[in-house]
């Protein structure tokens, strides 16, 4: 049972309160008495989770009426011209489970999506960099014979999701929708009922936007109103702070590395040929696991959690130095590993002369991914990892998506996902709203959206939040031990492997 904040109790001070707090209420903007533009619902954040409900609602016949508009602080004209040559990638990319590429086919995005840039992959390869233990999941053997291949996911850039979610909302029409592009959120307060016409907007969130591209000195700050006020604004949401909902979480004390990579042809082609493979190897004594997924034209982003101080010393590496750790972080021991992870510039040898000479003395793994072989130029950069968690989604007249309402360890991938699955959750609590006359900024309506997304995004993040902790503990411990027989065992167990299978397509 989350405590009741502040801001759920709003609708409850009486009218003569209202009166002295309005008073006191602080005020941003040229002309604070301006009435302001009144729309169903205002959704501040214009990524994936943002555009998705956007997407969503436009295309919902039944919601598609509604007078919508969406605050984003970049520049989304910048974003719906994105492009980049077929051999190149973006370094910020994410797996979309089958869950989230239904939910984009059924709003109509995903024919906007730039198909000759997502790969799909069938096979996963997991194991313990520590204790060799290892587990495979292999999709292409769960499908029945004459149907296409199953897939775990599809690696999609997410300026490609970007751009596709802006060709779906552009195909929509402009009646009812506003872009509020390269603007940010001044500030958000309760309206007022002291309006000579219109609604009573004390308990409704009054939104100060401020445009800030080029040329915004002359334009003025707007202020819009919301029936629903959606934040899809990131870890930092200010539409969380103005409803006072506080989260719980921590730094991982890791970073990721994010860069793009190209692979050499394999020895040995896959069968069937179009099967893909996705590898991840857990190296507790470097702090994380790292993963290699694949993009199409033999290329891959690699996901590789580490600490801070690895995170910046394989970003002070050349490029030939910084494949040969990559390369050498799927096949090396853990003590050759921490070794090569201190070289000096100075010192006589390279990390490349290291690897090579280190992989004559090893037994590779049986699953080793194909050896990177260029990283693409200006990619390799890495980002804090965290886990936040709002203590609600919703109070009146706000909802929480996204990243807004929880961060959690990228190591199964499955942050977008759950932010895509709450906003299709989210649309269709408002269209069912709509369909029944209610109020779809009541506290009651979107009980309905919190209830179905609280607990299975508490589950997924809670269990990679168990997952991180389990392998970052290095040596031969009872719990290295533990998560090996673990491992082992899941491998061994076609019905919980299957479990977890349908649990990483997103069920
Ligand atoms: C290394 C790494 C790898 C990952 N890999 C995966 C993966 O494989 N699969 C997966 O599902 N997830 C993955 N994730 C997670 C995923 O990237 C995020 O969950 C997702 O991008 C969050 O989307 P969002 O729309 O909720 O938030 P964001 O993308 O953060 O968007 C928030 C938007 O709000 C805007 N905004 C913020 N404040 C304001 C303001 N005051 N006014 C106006 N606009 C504002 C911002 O400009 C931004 O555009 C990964 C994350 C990391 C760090």
């Amino acid at each position: 049972m989350h405590p009741i904040s502040r801001a759920a109790l709003r609708p409850y001070i009486c009218a003569s309160c209202r009166y002295g707090i309005g008073a006191s209420r602080r005020r941003f903007g040229t002309k604070p008495d301006q009435t302001p533009d009144i729309y169903d619902v205002v959704c501040v954040g214009g990524g994936p989770a943002g555009l998705g409900l956007l997407a969503a609602l436009r295309a919902s016949p039944i919601t598609s009426k509604l007078k919508v508009a969406l605050v984003e602080s970049q520049d989304l004209n910048k974003a719906q011209a994105w492009n980049m040559p077929s051999d190149q990638f973006s370094n910020r990319v994410s797996s979309l489970t089958p869950s989230s590429a239904s939910f984009l086919r059924k709003i109509g995005a995903w024919e906007h999506l730039d198909t000759n840039r997502v790969q799909e992959y069938q096979e996963m390869q997991v194991w313990d960099g520590e204790t060799g233990s290892r587990i495979s999941f292999d999709w292409s053997m769960e499908t029945p014979p004459f149907e296409d291949m199953r897939t775990v996911a599809t690696m999609t850039e997410n300026l490609n999701l970007v751009r596709a979610l802006l060709g779906r909302i552009a195909a929509s029409g402009d009646q009812g929708l506003t872009l509020f592009s390269n603007t940010t959120v001044a500030s958000i307060e309760n309206g007022s009922d002291l309006q000579a016409s219109g609604p009573d907007l004390s308990a409704w969130p009054v939104l100060s936007v401020k445009p800030t591209g080029p040329g915004s000195e002359t334009k003025g700050i707007s202020r819009i109103a919301a029936r629903l006020l959606v934040g899809a604004d990131g870890i930092n949401s200010p539409v969380r702070s103005f409803a006072d909902i506080p989260t719980q979480g921590w730094d991982y004390n890791r970073h990721g590395i994010v860069a793009t990579l190209a692979l050499a042809d394999l020895d040995t082609p896959p069968f069937p040929a179009n099967l893909r493979t996705a590898y991840q190897r857990f190296l507790p004594a470097l702090g994380g696991p790292i993963a290699l997924l694949p993009l199409p034209n033999n290329h891959a982003t690699l996901v590789w959690s580490t600490t801070p101080e690895n995170a910046a010393y394989l970003k002070s590496l050349s490029p030939s130095a910084f494949l040969a750790m990559v390369n050498a972080a799927f096949r090396l021991s853990m003590t050759d590993l921490k070794y090569m992870m201190g070289i000096e510039r100075s010192e006589q040898t390279s990390h490349e002369d290291e690897l090579a000479w280190h992989v004559q003395h090893t037994s590779l793994p049986s699953q080793t991914p194909p050896l990177a072989t260029a990283v693409q130029q200006g990619t390799v950069a890495s980002f804090p990892l965290r886990f936040r968690h709002a203590a609600q989604y919703i109070s009146p007249r706000v909802a929480l998506v996204g990243d807004a309402a929880h961060v959690i360890h990228p190591l199964a991938g499955q942050g977008l996902n759950l932010g895509l699955a709450d906003v299709a959750a989210l649309s269709r609590t408002i269209e069912y709203a709509v369909s029944h006359g209610m109020d779809i900024g009541d506290l009651l309506t979107l009980e309905r959206y919190s209830s179905e997304r609280y607990l299975p995004n508490a589950k997924i993040g809670g269990a990679c939040d168990l997952l991180h902790k389990m392998y970052t503990i290095p040596g031969q411990g009872p719990i290295t031990w533990a998560r090996s027989l673990g491992l082992d065992v899941i491998d061994k167990l076609p019905f919980v492997k299957s479990f977890l299978m349908k649990n990483a397509e997103g069920h």
